[in-house]
C-alpha cells in the first residue's frame, strides 16, 4: 500500500487538509501564473478566442473523458498556497454532449479559503501583481463574505461595507457590525484608500457611472481599482433594466437576479458590460485602464470568462 493512502486512512480529514496539500506542494511545485494586461478591444477578442480554444480542448480531452458528475477537481489554490481538491457545484451549469458541465466562473471552490475561481483569481491578482503592503488601506465593496474575511486577515486596514436595507445610516454600522455604504455616495473622504476592490457589485447599481466616479474619488492618486462584473464579450454595454425618474424599475431584458448574501430574493442585474466599460472608467477619471484574462487548469481558473479589470486613479 502506498504511504499516502495509508496516512489518509489513518488521519482522515487532518491528513487531507494539512499534510497532503503540503506534500503535493513539495512534489508538484507551484504552477506558473502568467498574466498580461489587455488594453484594446482587438487584443481582448484575440485573448478570448485563445482561451475559448484552450478551454474547449481541455473540456473535450480531459473533462468529458472523465467520470460524469465529478464533485472535486485537484488543483493549486494560490490564495492558500497549497494543492487541494476544489469542490464543484453544477447549480448554474449547462449541458455539453449530454453531460452536466459546471459554470466554472462561480465554482471550483477551495475547501480552505471558501473562494470560487473568480474570487481566487481576484485575490491572486491583488496579492501577486498589485501587491498591497500589510498596512495598505483597501476598500472592499462587501463585508459578509469569505472574501472579506480573507482580505481583512491579511490586510488589517481593509474596510468592507454592504448596501444595507435595514435603516442603518450610511457610514455607520448596524447591530451585526456591518457598515452601510451606497456606492454612488460613499461617506469616505477623498483619497482615503490605496486600493478599491469591487467584485460583482457594479451590475446592480443603476447609476454605475456615478459609482465609478466615487471609486475614483476615494482612491488616492496612483491608487488601484480591481473590478469584476458580468462581461459579455462584445463592445457595447447591455442595459438589462433601468430605473425611471420615479424610482420604478423598467425591465428591458428578462429580469436576472444574482445571489445576495443579505437577501434570499436576490439582487437585480441592470447590466452585462462590454468593452464600453473601459471607456466609462476613463471618463470617470481613471488611467492605465486594462483587463486581465486568465485560464489555468492547475490553478483551477477555468471557463471562458474570468475577465478582471484593473485601473489606476
Ligand atoms: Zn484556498
Amino acid at each position: 500500500m502506498r504511504l499516502g493512502s495509508m496516512l489518509r486512512r489513518r488521519a482522515g480529514p487532518l491528513y487531507r487538509h494539512y499534510v497532503e496539500p503540503r506534500l503535493q506542494l513539495a512534489v508538484r511545485g507551484r504552477p506558473q501564473f502568467d498574466v498580461s494586461t489587455i488594453k484594446t478591444f482587438a487584443g481582448y477578442r484575440q485573448s478570448l478566442a485563445e482561451i475559448r480554444e484552450t478551454h474547449q480542448r481541455w473540456l473535450r480531452s480531459e473533462w468529458l473523458a472523465g467520470e460524469p458528475g465529478q464533485s472535486q477537481l485537484r488543483g493549486y489554490c494560490a490564495v492558500c498556497a497549497a494543492w487541494t481538491r476544489f469542490s464543484l457545484d453544477y447549480g448554474l451549469g449547462s449541458e455539453v454532449e449530454g453531460r452536466s458541465v459546471p459554470w466554472w466562473r462561480e465554482t471550483v471552490t477551495c475547501p480552505s479559503c471558501r473562494l470560487n475561481s473568480r474570487m481566487r483569481l481576484s485575490v491572486h491578482l491583488l496579492e501577486r501583481h498589485l501587491t498591497p503592503g500589510p498596512a495598505s488601506r483597501i476598500y472592499l465593496t462587501e463585508h459578509t463574505t469569505a472574501l472579506f474575511s480573507r482580505l481583512a486577515t491579511r490586510f488589517p486596514q481593509t474596510v468592507g461595507s454592504e448596501f444595507l436595507r435595514d435603516g442603518t445610516v450610511a457610514g455607520r454600522v448596524n447591530a451585526a457590525g456591518i457598515r452601510h455604504e451606497d456606492l454612488t455616495a460613499l461617506t469616505f473622504g477623498d483619497a482615503s484608500f490605496e486600493f478599491v476592490v469591487s467584485l460583482e457589485v457594479l451590475e446592480h447599481v443603476p447609476d454605475y457611472k456615478t459609482a465609478l466616479r466615487e471609486c475614483g474619488r476615494v482612491l488616492r492618486p496612483g491608487g488601484t481599482l480591481l473590478l469584476t462584473a458580468p462581461f459579455h464579450g462584445g463592445e457595447q454595454n447591455l442595459v438589462r433594466a433601468r430605473m425611471d425618474q420615479h424610482g420604478e424599475i423598467e425591465h428591458i431584458e428578462p429580469p436576472e437576479y444574482h445571489g445576495d448574501p443579505l437577501s434570499s430574493a436576490g439582487c437585480l442585474c441592470f447590466y452585462h458590460f462590454g468593452w464600453e466599460l473601459l471607456d466609462d472608467l476613463r471618463s470617470a477619471g481613471f488611467r492605465d485602464v486594462g483587463g486581465v484574462m486568465c485560464w489555468s487548469r492547475d490553478l483551477g481558473y477555468l471557463g471562458e470568462n474570468l475577465f478582471q479589470l484593473v485601473a489606476r486613479r
